[in-house]
């Protein structure tokens, strides 16, 4: 009977367990993509992005004699349907960690084992099962820094060779087109600017992991704040469809650490926060939604408002932030610095709840991951687990002085005041909504608030919610 691989997060034949597994037994296998709620329910620029790749691993497993099956609905109906269709009499899933695709795995697993089906889980989307680091007192870190030593040394094992071949099953089932999906449709600035900027599918995340260990690994510890540098690995938007896995990534820089290169220890120590983020996810599903420290929800942080909506449009008049946004619009991606001084921006000196820039994070991100958006927000607004100190506010200024000191950054992104603006800042024109009213002649936007005014009142609206004078 065949094994029917329920792929998620796991779009590569590389270090893939499951099908390495399935081609290990010499069994039929049938590899499936469900477009249940769950996967509905993500933004536009990761559903759009989600659509080229799955069209990408598609060919990649037509290449190898195989197929992707398509199938819409809840993820149980529809694999209830298929083992009905196939006769299969197991299913195989890589482990997802949030709380909606938790409890819906648990759901699955358990009325599958019922219906006398072989329903397994594997790791793979995380080095690290949330549930094998323990603290010594036991229970689950809340710092990262104990974190980092307790797994900096681990093994991992060796990343397995892709499959060479898959035995297909005696007649494929019905498949939908992924056209048909419409999965881009949310995002029509996709196709024409942030396209440009998208390296999809499981050879394009090779390709960039190569690059960037073969050069930028030597001055990343140096580079990897500077926005302007193209100094870090790209690597967040094939980690977060499974085209590359973390243990590949790791291993790779393992090895490169151990052939001297300076800057793989800081390049594996980013890759143990992407761990830490799925730690904290895990064990405490509700980071996404509320204040992990729950003093913060005195602080009079304002909803939805029209400071946040110019910070959306990349409007505020303060230009590191508002590059910062022009960058996430069009390409898809912000660098690391610039994301948290545009989530500083909006959540300290425009007073706005963090809930509001994590949900448009959301919708942008191409690199969109629940457990590193859900961290990185909290961190940044001081409400999360081993957050950056309440009176830590973020200068715009100051930090466009430090990292961004000739301007690259901002004139790449920025049209005002250029006569020639170069083709990242015409994009953003071209791609803004009409309604929005940008033209190339456009003066500056004015600023919000002075960066010194909005830290005192950000400090003050913190004290005052305290019930501090
Ligand atoms: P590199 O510098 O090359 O790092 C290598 C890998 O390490 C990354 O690909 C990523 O997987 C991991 N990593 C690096 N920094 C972090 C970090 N701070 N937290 C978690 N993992 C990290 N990252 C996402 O992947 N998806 C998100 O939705 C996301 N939202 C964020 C929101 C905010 C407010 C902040 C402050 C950070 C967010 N990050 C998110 C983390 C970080 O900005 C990106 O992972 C990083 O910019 C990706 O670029 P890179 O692949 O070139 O990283």
């Amino acid at each position: 009977a065949p094994i029917l691989c329920w792929l998620r997060r796991d779009l590569r034949l590389a270090d893939n367990r499951l099908l390495c597994a399935a081609a290990e037994t010499g069994r039929p296998l049938i590899a499936v993509f469900i477009l249940d709620p769950e996967t509905e329910a993500i933004g536009a620029a990761p559903k759009w992005r989600l659509e080229r790749g799955l069209a990408a691993f598609a060919a990649t497993l037509q290449g190898i004699g195989s197929r992707l099956i398509l199938r819409r609905g809840p993820a149980l109906a529809v694999l209830r349907d298929l083992i009905a269709e196939t006769g299969a009499d197991t299913v195989w899933w890589h482990r997802l960690y949030d709380g909606a695709s938790v409890a819906r795995d648990r759901a699955v697993k358990s009325a599958l084992t019922e219906a006398g089906i072989t329903a397994q889980s594997f790791a793979g989307h995380v080095l690290f099962e949330p549930w094998q680091v323990e603290t010594g007192a036991g229970g689950p870190y809340r710092v990262y820094g104990p974190f980092w030593r307790a797994v900096r040394g681990r093994p991992v094992g060796a990343s397995l060779r892709a499959p060479g071949g898959l035995t297909p099953p005696a007649t494929w089932p019905e498949s939908d087109a992924l056209e048909a999906w419409r999965l881009g449709v949310g995002m029509s600035r996709g196709a024409r600017v942030v396209a440009k900027h998208a390296r999809i599918g499981e050879a394009a995340a090779q390709a960039r992991l190569d690059a960037f260990l073969r050069g930028p690994v030597d001055d990343y510890a140096r580079l990897r704040d500077f926005p302007g540098a193209a100094a870090t690995s790209g690597l967040s938007e094939n980690l977060t469809y499974g085209e590359i896995s973390p243990r590949q990534v790791w291993n790779a820089g393992l090895a490169a650490q151990a052939a001297g290169a300076p800057g793989a220890e800081v390049f594996l120590r980013e890759l143990a926060w992407r761990e830490f983020s799925y730690h904290l996810l895990y064990h405490f599903p509700e980071i996404e939604t509320r204040n992990w420290r729950a003093e913060w929800d005195a602080f009079p942080w304002r909803g939805d408002n029209a400071d946040a909506e110019a910070w959306r449009r990349g409007q505020t008049g303060e230009p590191l932030v508002d590059a910062a946004m022009r960058e996430l619009f069009v390409t898809g991606t912000m660098h690391n610095r610039a994301r948290m001084i545009a989530a500083s921006y909006l959540t300290k000196h425009l007073l706005t709840d963090w809930r509001v820039g994590l949900a448009w994070f959301a919708q942008c991100l191409i690199d969109w991951d629940p457990a590193a958006n859900a961290m990185g927000w909290q961190w940044v607004a001081g409400s999360g687990p081993d957050a950056a100190p309440y009176f830590r506010v973020f200068n715009p200024e100051a930090q466009a002085e430090k990292f961004d000191k000739s301007g690259e950054y901002r004139r790449k992104f920025l049209h005002e005041g250029q006569a020639d603006p170069p083709e990242p800042a015409l994009d953003f024109l071209a791609a803004a909504p009409r309604s929005w009213h940008l033209s190339r002649g456009d003066a500056a936007p004015v600023r919000r608030i002075a960066p010194v005014e909005g830290r005192a009142r950000a400090l003050a609206a913190y004290h005052a919610g305290r019930g501090e004078s």
